[in-house]
């Protein structure tokens, strides 16, 4: 899962893709970058968080009214240096791209563009597979020469049959803003939508148009864009150097974008796919308590607390659904930044403690329902119920608003391995035990679906489910998946 942002303006773009990027930080804190062009393209990558990387100095030379950026949170590949993007490459033009995915044909497709493209490849990473190969696609329909000497017509065309012939090669998530110099700024979503992305407008006062898109529309008010629409699953959009916007989409395919993006990864403030994250967090809220009530009528809880703070809006729904009082008896230290990598289990467990402080009033002598948003290791729930427990509660009962994690994602979502998933290698009786809950509840699977996609001028076909048990929509290889949660 990562943000990618780009903008075509009419002053320079770089403060703006900073902001932007601000906002896109939850959807990666490994590393980012930006690259503008004028005469030139001007880049500044590093490892780390956006505001400890940009520094004034690298503002001001990254000039251009056209820009995009990435913050990245590695799935496949390496946490290499070399694999931050955006990526470039100067044939043909000049292109740099950023991508929010993941291929899951990645070694057949490397094996393609080296050998029979030759192209050299000089990371692991699927993305700079994406950028060689529709490169080498560009190239072939365009030439060597002079790309602005193409009609913007005849470019857009040479553009969407490369991408035809991109997601007719490769399996897998992309959402992807292209910078392509001389010609303008491209973005393009994969035929199933599985990652979001959204298309904005800014009209300036004397009536000419800016154009962003980015993973979430959650920095469009504070810049001044309106929110147009998503990017439809398999649409290109091309925004060309006059500013005419060309689109058109490859032909409809089942519209499955990644349910997991309103369960726990876009911001709460994001509409995505025409659906408002907060309200279906809601709503998942409500069916969260419809649930409880149907598998446990007897048991009313003296408070509902959420795990912070994903799933605060879903145990307000839940607490409303049930007349039960919402406590926030966890508190998160919001100054927190990131933690370094856990090796071990023990050390994960000391980092629950770092971040999270039980409130003693919020908990003593009281029937506790816990609401998180879901269980993956469950290392953590083990320890939030755990610390619960010693602050003097009564019983402790744990909801998860989403229903068991029992097999990894290869779209470009950190979900461990099966082994390690806990709802993969074991029962709900033995993960309560596991948990130290008196009572435990997921939300059954056909809740969550319809918390998602029950409001909204959508046309989510069905959300992707697949590692709530619900079927993977590529057929995939042993080796690539290895490769995909390694
Ligand atoms: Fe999202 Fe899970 Fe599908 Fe991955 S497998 S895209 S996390 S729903």
């Amino acid at each position: 899962m990562c943000g990618i942002v780009g903008i075509y303006a009419h002053d320079q773009v770089a403060p703006d893709l900073y902001d932007s990027m601000i906002q896109l930080q939850h959807r990666g804190q490994d590393a980012a970058g930006i690259i503008t062009c004028n005469e030139r393209f001007h880049v500044k990558k590093g490892m780390g968080l956006v505001q400890d990387i940009f520094e004034q100095r690298h503002m001001e030379r990254l000039r251009g009214s056209i820009g995009i950026g990435h913050t990245r949170y590695p799935t496949s590949g390496t946490h290499s240096n070399d694999e931050v993007q955006p990526l470039w490459t100067s044939v043909p033009n000049g292109i740099a791209f950023a991508h929010n995915g993941n291929v899951v044909n990645y070694q057949e497709m490397r094996r393609e563009v080296q050998e029979n493209r030759k192209r050299y490849l000089n990371s692991h990473s699927d993305s700079e597979m994406l950028l060689q190969l529709f490169a080498d696609e560009l190239h072939r329909r365009i030439g060597a020469g002079p790309a602005s000497s193409l009609a913007d017509r005849a470019f857009f065309e040479a553009l969407f049959s490369s991408m035809a012939e991109l997601f007719y090669r490769i399996a897998g998530a992309v959402s992807a803003v292209m910078l392509i110099k001389d010609r303008g700024l491209v973005a393009m979503r994969d035929p199933h939508g599985l990652r979001p992305l959204v298309y904005g407008q800014r009209e300036l006062p004397d009536g000419r148009v800016d154009h962003i898109f980015a993973s979430e529309d959650t920095m469009f008010y504070m810049l001044g864009y309106r929110r147009v629409r998503d990017v439809l699953p398999g649409e290109i959009i091309y925004i060309a150097s006059d500013r005419q916007v060309f689109t058109r989409r490859l032909a409809p395919k089942a519209f499955t974008p990644c349910i997991f993006e309103y369960v726990y990864f876009a911001r709460p403030d994001a509409m995505l796919n025409n659906v408002n994250v907060y309200r279906s967090r809601l709503r998942m809220g409500e069916n969260l308590g419809k649930a409880w009530k149907e598998t446990f009528p007897e048991v009313s809880p003296d408070v509902i607390i959420p795990a912070p703070a994903t799933a605060n809006t879903v145990a307000l729904s839940m607490a409303r659904e049930l007349g039960v009082n919402y406590s926030e008896g966890l508190y998160k230290n919001p100054f927190i930044g990131r933690t370094f990598i856990m090796p071990n289990q023990e050390k994960r467990r000391q980092s629950v403690r770092y971040k999270l402080s039980p409130q003693e009033l919020e908990l003593r002598n009281k029937d506790v329902l816990i609401v998180d948003d879901s269980i993956v290791r469950g290392t953590t729930s083990k320890e939030i119920v755990q610390m619960v427990r010693e602050f003097g509660a009564r019983r402790v009962y744990f909801a998860s608003a989403c229903p068991p994690v029992t097999q990894p994602c290869y779209y470009g979502v950190d979900i461990p391995t099966s082994e390690e998933l806990i709802a993969s290698v074991s029962t709900e009786a033995e993960i309560q035990e596991y948990l130290g809950a008196d009572l435990l509840l997921y939300q059954p699977l056909e809740y969550l679906v319809e918390a998602v996609t029950r409001k909204g001028d959508h046309h989510i076909d069905t959300p992707c489910t697949a590692c709530l048990g619900g079927d993977y929509i590529h057929k995939l290889d042993q080796e690539e998946m290895k490769r995909c949660v390694s």
